[in-house]
């Protein structure tokens, strides 16, 4: 199930050509479905500046919002790493600057959460926990968690993650991530479970890695929770 051997295959579709999975059920879970398209006879004018469309101003569709837009309002292309294009794509002023955000999370956290930390990590409301590492799938799709024991979370069921800080204040201010709990849909029952994992005080640790890694995985779930929102 979790064979991180996964097969891609180039596909070309109107907006351009995709790299994805030969498996659909292997889809990375930050992915996102293309849109459809506007219809150009729903869309006589550009949907930012409305400027008219006629055969010397043409209409261009953002690959993001599927929206119609002039060639001022969609002139930019900017790579779409979440719809799988293998190019940057042309992109309206608004998704965009979205997709350029987006990039760091693809650039710097995506190979954090892959590079792994090590957390002490309860069970549910077991007493004892256990040094682990925890690290993302190279397909995006599990967190392998190993210690003594293994496990393997399916993104997927993670249904929320809580990041827990110390030195909080109201305002934002310097707070450091120091913890996380996830709860997750186990295979098989319909009851969620929780896990608590806590940056660990032991030797092998790196406590500044393992609040890293919270953060990428912070800024994963934003993009999990949107990406089920759609
Ligand atoms: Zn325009
Ligand atoms: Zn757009």
């Amino acid at each position: 199930m979790s064979t991180e051997c996964d097969v891609k295959k180039l596909v070309r579709s109107p907006s351009g050509l995709r790299m994805l999975p030969e498996n659909r059920a292997f889809t990375s879970p930050f992915c996102l479905e293309e849109p459809h398209w506007v219809p150009d006879r729903e869309c006589p004018r550009c949907m930012h500046c409305e400027a008219k469309f006629d055969f010397i101003n043409r209409k261009h569709h953002c690959r993001r919002c599927g929206k119609c837009f002039c060639d001022k309002c969609c002139s930019k292309k900017v790579p779409l790493p979440r719809m799988c294009f293998v190019d940057p794509v042309r992109q309206c002023g608004e998704c965009s600057v979205i997709s350029q955000k987006e990039m760091e999370f693809y650039d710097r956290q995506l190979k954090v959460l892959m590079d792994g930390a090590t957390f002490s990590v309860t069970q549910g409301s077991c007493e004892k926990s256990e040094t682990m590492v925890c690290r993302l799938s190279n397909n995006h799709r599990y967190l392998f968690l190993d210690g003594e024991s293994h496990y393997e979370l399916e993104v997927a069921q993670i249904s929320t993650v809580q990041i827990l800080t110390e030195g909080f204040t109201p305002g934002g201010g310097n707070s450091r991530a120091t913890g996380m709990l996830l709860q997750y849909k186990a295979p098989g029952s319909d009851y969620l479970k929780q896990m608590k994992f806590t940056t660990s005080d032991d030797f092998n640790s790196n406590k500044k890695m393992s609040a890293s890694w919270l953060a990428a995985m912070h800024k994963a779930a934003k993009l999990l929770y949107e990406s089920r929102e759609q």
